[in-house]
């Protein structure tokens, strides 16, 4: 699976179409439980990793992990930015000195998304972007282990995505803002785990186009 810094440049603007293009639904749904500026967050976050992409593209991969965090971490406030932050310095942790295999980035993508919930103290079910990340995270770590191939993988992952973020529909928010609302934040989608899925389409859609 070509998932190499040169490919990043195109990653980031499939993302950043994706996302501007479900803007206004996103902020929807974190206006009923949120506080309404998530995809503003991630916007500033994607544009500042799109102003530094060329650079991105010619690191080394886990260089360009550390890149990535660094320049999330920076540009985005809110709870998400440090979140996603962890999310990539963990991966530059996890997949330093190792080969830029598939396998590799499986086993540092699962690590990471620990790191995430750590960072957050949460977990699946608590109706967070986690609901999309942990079922993400496990499906390419099993199926990567069960030698599943790159379509079947990319399947697996946009159908877990998915439910994931339905799941968080029914689920009491009981971390971020959401949580606030105690009873009241049933009955709404996550917004933070609807553009991690949003987020991982776009990237399974540019790495299925490019195979
Ligand atoms: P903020 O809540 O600080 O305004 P954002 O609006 O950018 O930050 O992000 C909100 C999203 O972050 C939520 O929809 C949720 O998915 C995620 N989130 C909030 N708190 C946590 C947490 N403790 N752990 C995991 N995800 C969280
Ligand atoms: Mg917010």
């Amino acid at each position: 699976m070509p998932l190499t810094p040169a490919k990043f440049p195109e990653l980031i603007n499939a993302i950043a179409a994706d996302i501007n293009e479900h803007a206004e639904a996103v902020t929807e749904l974190d206006q009923a439980i949120g506080d309404g500026d998530h995809v503003f967050n991630l916007q500033r976050g994607i544009e500042a990793l799109q102003k530094h992409s060329e650079e991105i593209a010619g690191l080394d991969w886990t260089a360009a992990w550390q890149k990535i965090g660094m320049t999330v971490m920076t540009a985005v406030g809110g709870a998400s930015g440090s979140l996603y932050a962890t999310l990539f310095i963990s991966l530059n942790k996890n997949s330093k000195g190792k080969p830029a295999t598939l396998e590799t980035f499986a086993e540092a993508f699962l690590s990471a998304v620990d790191a995430v919930k750590q960072r957050g103290k949460a977990d699946v079910g608590e109706k967070t972007l986690l609901d999309v990340l942990v079922p993400v995270a496990n499906a390419l770590h099993q199926g990567v282990t069960a030698g599943k191939s790159s379509s079947e993988l990319l399947e697996d992952i946009c159908r877990v995505a998915e439910a994931g973020v339905e799941s968080t529909r029914d689920m009491l928010a009981t971390k971020g803002r959401a949580s606030f609302l105690g009873e009241r934040s049933k009955g709404h989608i996550d917004a933070g785990a609807k553009t991690a899925q949003l987020m991982i389409s776009a990237i399974a859609t540019v790495i299925s186009q490019t195979r």
